[in-house]
């Protein structure tokens, strides 16, 4: 029988992530939840899920909104076996008290809370073994997503000895035009930035500093990493084949005509990878790799709003014992999202 899951809050995240799961052929999405009426929340309901209201709100703005809900937050945690928690970062924390009234609820909480709300932080590459059965799980941030995946290649065939990254930030989402700056680059004096400590709560032995600066851009992140392996690898192509090779990697070649981020954006909108036009891969160029000795440096991509979205998939996999391991997590994930089959 299908897992029942629930969304609960359905913004960049959780809209993304309530697609994927009515695609997934063991999952079934039971319902999403939103705390106040707008054009998602309408759009929601013309999509086929049924819509419960978050929050202290009532039913009354949603009526007026002309917008059918099937109930309550609770009405909706009474119906599934685990809710993915979407809202923004911070507010999981206060949804999971909800989560902690009924016994048999699993939960999982994203990259905006912090590692402590759950058992166990996820990324699927790196770690869908240990998250088996587990109760509470946090699927890491967008940028912890995308250090973690690249980690888990270069740990297993060579080693790490040493890696410092700068995080190149979109300042904000697409549709967050209250967010800025839209002139400025803005470094982050915390140093390390947050990314480093948080992919070691995948990694815990992992040697690497984050640096971060914020630019003025909407599509994508972009990591430039420089990294001191163990080993050797014998040259750059077997570097760009141990990523090629891996799920969740996209490597462009240098024929494409791949500058940077408003081409792979158009190339995945080209495509219509997905349930939206989005890129859950990580984004690598084959030219973008220098090798030297066992120093390596490497660009990578990340859209933002849609890399931990496959992660979630794998996550409720995980917890329910749905597949045995990541590889066969992911084929069925990848397959469902267009993703390589
Ligand atoms: P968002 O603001 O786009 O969406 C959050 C949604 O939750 C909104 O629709 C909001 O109305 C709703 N909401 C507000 N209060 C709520 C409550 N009490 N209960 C239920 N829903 C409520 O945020 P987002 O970008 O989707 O981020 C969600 C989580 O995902 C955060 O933890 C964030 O850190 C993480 N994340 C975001 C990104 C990104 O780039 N946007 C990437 C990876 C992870």
């Amino acid at each position: 029988m299908a897992v029942r899951v629930a969304v609960n809050g359905y913004g960049t995240i959780g809209k993304r992530v309530a697609d994927a799961v009515a695609r997934q052929p063991d999952l079934k999405l039971v319902g999403v939840a939103k705390t106040r009426p707008s054009f998602e929340a309408a759009t929601a309901v013309r999509k086929g899920y049924p819509l419960f209201i978050a929050g202290d709100a009532g039913t009354k703005a949603f009526e007026a909104a002309g917008i059918p809900t099937a109930g309550s937050l609770d009405d909706l945690l009474g119906q599934c076996d685990v809710v993915i928690d979407c809202a923004p970062e911070k507010v999981g924390k206060e949804n999971a008290k909800l989560y902690d009234r009924r016994s048999s609820l699993k939960a999982i909480f994203q990259g905006g809370e912090k590692a402590e709300i759950a058992e166990r932080s996820f990324s699927a590459l790196a770690n869908y073994g240990e998250c088996r059965g587990l109760r509470r799980v946090r699927v890491v941030s967008c940028n912890t997503t995308g250090l973690a995946r690249a980690a888990a290649i270069l740990r297993s065939r060579w080693g790490v000895a040493r890696w410092d990254a700068t995080i190149i930030r979109r300042a904000a989402d697409p549709a967050e035009s209250q967010r800025g700056p839209i002139n400025g680059i803005l470094p982050s004096f915390h140093i390390p930035s947050h990314h480093g400590p948080d992919v070691r709560t995948i990694y815990p032995d992992l040697h690497l500093r984050t640096t971060a600066v914020v630019v003025p851009t909407t599509l994508m992140h972009v990591h430039v990493n420089q990294v001191e392996l163990a080993r050797a690898p014998r040259d750059v192509e077997e570097l760009r084949e141990a990523f090629r090779g891996t799920r969740r990697f996209r490597l462009f070649h240098a024929w494409e005509g791949v500058a940077g981020t408003p081409q792979v954006m158009e190339y995945a909108r080209d495509l219509g990878i997905g349930p939206r036009p989005d890129m859950m891969e990580n984004v690598l160029w084959d030219e973008g790799f220098h090798l030297d000795g066992r120093e390596i440096a490497f660009f990578q991509a990340i859209h933002q709003e849609s890399i931990v979205v496959p992660e979630n998939i794998d996550a409720v996999r995980a917890m329910f014992d749905l597949a045995p391991d990541a590889e066969r997590s992911m084929a069925i994930t990848d397959r469902t999202l267009g993703l390589r089959p």
